[in-house]
């Protein structure tokens, strides 16, 4: 009787939950099909964030990132989307336009600044991902040298003879290699040794970190110091702070990327404000607001 009583109550507890979980089920239903229509619509458009030299205090690129203006929902966070659109393999002909769209537009930059796209593991397994890569290239008219594509670990993690030809394919090209948010997920330094890559991003949940964390540091430090033995650039993320950035320059960090130096905003918005960066003290009270 005990166990029934039990098997009731569970049962009594998913009824409970199940109208919620189906309305979730059905959302996400509609958000697919509404995804499917979202590049014919013009819903998409991408953001740009730009990344600091730390050698030179120069903008020497941006990255692409996506947004998504739902005509009923306003924006869906890509955090939400891509993650379903690679589960339904619609990542492949989004992530085309997001190629063609960042190469159009980076074909109009000066200084030989770069342009960083994302791509998921889906469109990295999948063989179309060289020739929509070259499309943009000759569409846009942009040197292959100017395209950094990112990738992270979990790209990394299946059969590593595959990647790393699939690496050296897109570098033979001239296209640089980043691996995104090292240190999280599926982390290994084996990938850090044998693929071939340009730049390594340090995930932000270290930097956020490491001023009161001395084991964020320590990886902080490792990481950088890592990057200068095997001459591959570094990266921080999520740089919010002008401390943050202080302690990144004395680590002897290649770039930082985050709020402090620049959000994503609209191409245009960016619209290049000169090469140098200069420090907006209204940049940083922006990035400290947000924080509260
Ligand atoms: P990611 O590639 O690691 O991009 C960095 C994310 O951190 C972006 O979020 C950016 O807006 C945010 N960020 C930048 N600076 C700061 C900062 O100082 N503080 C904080 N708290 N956050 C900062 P976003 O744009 O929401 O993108 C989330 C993720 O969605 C990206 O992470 C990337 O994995 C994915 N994504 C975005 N665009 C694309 C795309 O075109 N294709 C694919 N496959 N994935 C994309
Ligand atoms: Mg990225
Ligand atoms: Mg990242
Ligand atoms: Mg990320």
């Amino acid at each position: 009787l005990a166990l029934y009583e039990a098997k009731r109550k569970v049962g009594d507890r998913i009824s409970a939950y199940e109208p919620q979980l189906q309305e979730r089920i059905t959302a996400r239903h509609h958000l697919e099909k509404d995804l499917d229509r979202a590049i014919e619509r013009g819903e998409f458009h991408l953001a740009y964030q730009p990344v600091l030299s730390l050698e030179d205090e120069r903008i020497i690129g941006y990255e692409a990132l996506i947004r998504w203006d739902h005509p009923t929902r306003g924006p869906v966070s890509p955090a939400e989307f891509v993650p379903m659109a690679e589960e339904t393999g619609q990542i492949v002909p989004i992530g085309r336009w997001v190629l063609r769209e960042a190469c159009r537009e980076a074909a109009t930059w000066p200084d030989q600044r770069h342009v960083a796209v994302n791509v998921s593991p889906v469109q990295f397994r999948s063989p179309l991902l060289l020739a929509d890569i070259t499309a943009a290239l000759a569409a846009s008219g942009l040197p292959a040298q100017r395209l950094e594509v990112e990738l992270t670990e979990t790209a990394m993690v299946e059969d590593g003879k595959a990647i790393s030809h699939a690496l050296e394919n897109l570098r033979s090209l001239g296209i640089r290699v980043a691996m995104d948010d090292f240190g999280t997920g599926y982390s290994s330094l084996v990938h850090i040794r044998d693929f071939p890559l340009d730049r390594i991003k340090i995930d932000r949940s270290f930097v956020s970190r490491a001023l009161d964390d001395p084991h964020s540091l320590a990886v902080l430090k490792a990481i950088t110091q890592m990057g200068r033995d095997m001459a591959i650039a570094t990266l921080a993320e999520g740089v919010e702070t002008p401390e943050q950035m202080r302690m990144l320059r004395d680590l002897g960090c290649g770039a930082v990327q985050g709020y402090l130096i620049g959000r994503p905003e609209r191409f245009g918005a960016t619209a290049l404000r000169g090469g140098t960066y200069l420090p907006a003290a209204d940049k940083t009270r922006e990035a400290d607001e947000r924080r509260s």
